[in-house]
C-alpha cells in the first residue's frame, strides 16, 4: 500500500518505520510533517495513497482540521484515513468520528505493543479493497 504519513514528530516516524521493518511489510510511506504539508502532497500530480494515517497534535494545522478539509473534498474524501494519535481525549475521538475516520488507534507507550496494535492494522486494511486511484 501507499501510505501518507502525517506526523510532525520525527521519533514517530522512525518508530514507524522501524516496525514496518521488524513486521516484514512492504508498504511505501510518503510523510508529511503537518496538514499543510500533506495537502499539497495530495495536490501535486503523484498518484493518491491507498490510505492516510494521520497524527492529531501538530504544529500550523491539526489533524482535525486537516480532516475537515479532506472529507470535503470530492475525491479526497474516499481516502481511508486512520488517526493514530496518544490523544485519550474523548471530544478529539467524536468529532473525529463525526468528520469520517476509518479507525482511532491510540498509540500505547510500550514499543511491543505499539508494533502489535500496528500489526493488527495493517492486517485488517491489507484484506480491504482500497479505492486505488
Ligand atoms: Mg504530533
Amino acid at each position: 500500500m501507499n501510505i501518507l504519513f502525517i506526523e510532525d514528530d520525527a521519533i514517530e516516524t522512525m518508530k514507524l518505520h522501524r516496525t514496518l521493518g521488524k513486521l516484514g511489510l512492504h508498504h511505501d510511506i510518503i510523510e508529511a510533517k503537518n496538514g499543510e504539508e500533506a495537502l499539497a502532497i495530495l495536490n501535486s500530480d503523484v498518484k493518491l495513497p491507498d490510505m492516510i494515517f494521520l497524527d492529531l497534535n501538530m504544529p500550523r494545522m491539526s489533524g482535525i482540521e486537516f480532516l475537515k478539509i479532506l472529507k470535503a473534498h470530492d475525491s479526497y474524501r474516499y481516502l481511508p484515513t486512520v488517526v493514530l494519535t496518544t490523544s485519550q481525549n474523548r471530544a478529539d475521538l467524536l468529532e473525529c468520528y463525526k468528520i469520517g475516520i476509518a479507525g482511532y488507534v491510540i498509540k500505547p507507550l510500550k514499543y511491543e505493543d505499539y508494533a502489535e496494535k500496528l500489526r493488527k492494522v495493517f492486517e485488517y486494511w491489507e484484506a480491504n479493497e482500497l479505492v486505488k486511484k
